[in-house]
């Protein structure tokens, strides 16, 4: 029986373990993907690396602000100052400073990659039914059909997929499966020549793009791999096509913006479907709990809706659960 069973390898899942790990409890984390980041991953595909979901974050409380210095000194986190520009009328986001944004580095998962080493995390293991029990959890992982029984369960999918899992469980899953989430295309792009881009990051406000990076500006990075973004307006509409058919429309709108980049064919080109990506209506809240069940749930979407919203909300979950079990 473990004290704890995390679901989900993301920002907020893995914050939280390394939290109740070194409370003394017995944590376990499992992840559907091969390694950890959730919304935060670096995909690396034909000599290119992409940051493909999370572009880079800010620190804005004191303690969030604290741990980010002590990954600063590690060298996993530096500040990435592009040239920036914004298409469209609204102003570029007010309020950041040029040295605010910040990433990690070799990639977006690099801190993630760093907390998770010194945890049990059990990868390529996708949670296919929980079953409330007393005194805790069944959970049942596929492929292998492990079944694991935890004291409290901490679930950290977005909240669809959670609420899933939950129907039958606890009172919670109709909450959290009314909190809604916008999708976004990805297409990822490299190059084998420079292009004369002019910029190196810009903000699209008039779609159907709404990001566009040279991925490989930020620190630590290197070739010319070029990240864009749909907007949500875009990426519902199409939610079901094709990735080929993303791809071609995506890779058109980033002509128009980048028209230097039309010279050349990209020797990498690749699209990718974030379903559940932002959530447009965080819940302003820590994190969301059923103390009768052992349940709690946390996430960007609980707390803000960004990585440091998704740290804030890891970190809480996990002192309310060492406040029951220890
Ligand atoms: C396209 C895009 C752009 C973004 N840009 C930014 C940005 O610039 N700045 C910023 O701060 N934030 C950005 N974000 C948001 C940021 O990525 C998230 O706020 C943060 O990563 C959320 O972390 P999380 O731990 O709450 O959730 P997640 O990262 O989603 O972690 C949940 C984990 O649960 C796993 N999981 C789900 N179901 C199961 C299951 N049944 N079994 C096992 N595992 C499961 C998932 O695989 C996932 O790894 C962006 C997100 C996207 C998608």
């Amino acid at each position: 029986m473990l004290d704890v069973c995390v679901i989900g390898a993301g920002w907020a899942g893995l914050t939280a373990a390394a939290q109740l790990k070194s409370a003394g409890l017995e944590v376990l984390v499992v992840e559907k993907a091969r390694g950890p980041g959730g919304r935060c991953s670096t995909r690396r595909q034909a000599g290119f690396a992409f940051d493909h979901g999370a572009q880079y974050f800010t620190a804005r409380s004191p303690d969030f602000k604290l741990a980010v210095e002590s990954w600063q000194r590690l060298g996993l986190v530096a500040a990435w100052e592009p040239t920036l520009t914004v298409f469209g009328d609204r102003p570029a986001r007010a309020g950041v400073a040029p040295n605010a944004r910040l990433v990690a580095q070799p990639g977006m998962n690099a801190v993630l990659k760093h907390v998770g080493a010194g945890l049990d995390c059990r990868f390529s293991s996708r949670v296919e039914q929980l079953v409330r029990q007393r005194g805790g959890w069944s959970i049942q992982l596929e492929p292998s059909e492990t079944l694991l029984h935890a004291r409290v369960m901490l679930m950290t999918a977005p909240p669809w997929q959670a609420a899933q899992l939950l129907r039958g469980q606890s009172d919670l899953a109709e909450r959290v499966a009314a909190v809604p989430m916008n999708p976004s295309w990805a297409l990822m792009l490299g190059y084998d020549q420079p292009i004369d881009s002019g910029f190196d990051a810009a903000f699209d406000n008039e779609g159907p793009l709404a990001w566009l990076a040279r991925n490989s500006s930020k620190p630590g990075r290197s070739g010319e791999a070029w990240l864009v973004h749909a907007d949500a307006r875009w990426s519902t509409r199409y939610l079901e096509t094709s990735a080929e058919h993303a791809a071609g429309v995506l890779l058109s709108a980033f002509h128009k913006r980048v028209p230097a980049a039309a010279a050349q064919t990209p020797s990498l080109i690749s699209a990718h479907r974030w379903r559940y990506a932002l959530a447009p209506e965080p819940l302003e809240l820590d994190y969301l709990q059923d103390a009768e069940a052992g349940l709690v749930l946390a996430g960007d979407w609980c707390a803000g809706n960004r990585i440091e919203g998704a740290w804030t909300s890891g970190r809480a979950a996990a002192m309310q659960i060492v406040q029951w079990l220890t």
